[in-house]
């Protein structure tokens, strides 16, 4: 079927298991840890910069069905068997997080997919990408492979300056950063923007916060077609993933 130029592209993939090993760590900033995992990745696709893939830990009871957590895969090259995931540290760490903060060169992870891309066209004139730390991933990978000169703008919700990141991008954009620490508040930054007429808005984050910051968006007019806004994690609740659309 023809993709129209303002509705996403559905793909679907075979889904494998694989056993990857660490091959680097790098601590980004300090809340942010990179993996670079390295193994078979023969077949591996990820169309769309808000793709996930499964970790898989052993059930900590002894039962068959793994554990299961959410990760962007943040970059890839299936030549090199290279595939970099980065983890924001939190407390209180969950399976996913004590793994990655005890992993060492040369330990296994397995992994599950990713099931699926969700590919947005390029065609809008302006993209609004909003997130916490744990949207980082899919943000920085927005940003470095968006086309020369695409409109984009960020606001990335993060605990101190320090957490900051570095992007390279060829887009024309707009990077906002807003620190918890420092109350900032994430709609006062919102209204604070000259918002385009009909953007792409992509929002990630804890749940209240994408569904608080989702109907912010909607006050002001935007058109609710253009919105994405996933819960990547729940306040309080492990393992959680909530769809908002
Ligand atoms: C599509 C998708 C992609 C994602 N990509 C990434 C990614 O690339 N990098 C990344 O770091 N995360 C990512 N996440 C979020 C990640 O899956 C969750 O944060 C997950 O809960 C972490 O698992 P855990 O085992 O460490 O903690 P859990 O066992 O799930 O949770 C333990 C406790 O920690 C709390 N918690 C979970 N996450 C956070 C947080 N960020 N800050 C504070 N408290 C938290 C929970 O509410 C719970 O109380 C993604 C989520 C989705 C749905």
């Amino acid at each position: 079927m023809a993709q129209d130029n303002r509705t996403p592209l559905r793909v679907r993939f075979e889904l494998r298991r694989r056993e990857l090993r660490v091959a680097e760590r790098h601590l980004l900033t300090p809340h942010m840890l990179r993996l670079v995992l390295s193994g078979d990745l023969e077949g591996f696709q990820s169309l769309g910069f808000d793709d996930h893939v499964k970790l898989l830990f052993p059930d900590p009871h002894g039962g068959e069905t793994p554990v299961m957590r959410d990760y962007t895969p943040r970059a890839f090259d299936v030549s090199k068997r290279r595939l970099t995931l980065d983890f924001a540290l939190h407390d209180p760490a969950g399976p996913a997080t004590q793994w990655a903060l005890q992993a060492k060169i040369g330990d296994a992870l397995h992994i599950g997919g990713p099931r699926g891309s969700q590919v947005w066209p390029d065609a809008f004139d302006h993209y609004l990408l909003i997130g916490d730390e744990t949207a980082l991933p899919a943000i920085g990978r927005r940003l470095e492979t968006a086309p020369a000169g695409q409109a984009i703008t960020v606001l990335a919700m993060v605990e101190t300056a320090a957490e900051r990141q570095a992007w390279v991008t060829q887009a024309r954009a707009d990077i906002r950063w807003i620190y918890r620490a420092e109350a900032d508040d994430v709609l006062s930054a919102i209204d604070a923007l000259t918002l385009p007429a009909d953007p792409l808005v992509w929002i990630a984050g804890e749940a209240q916060w994408a569904r608080t910051v989702r109907a912010h968006l909607h006050d002001k007019g935007l058109n609710p077609k253009g919105i994405k806004a996933s819960g990547y994690w729940l306040k309080g609740e492990a393992g959680a993933h909530t769809s908002l659309d």
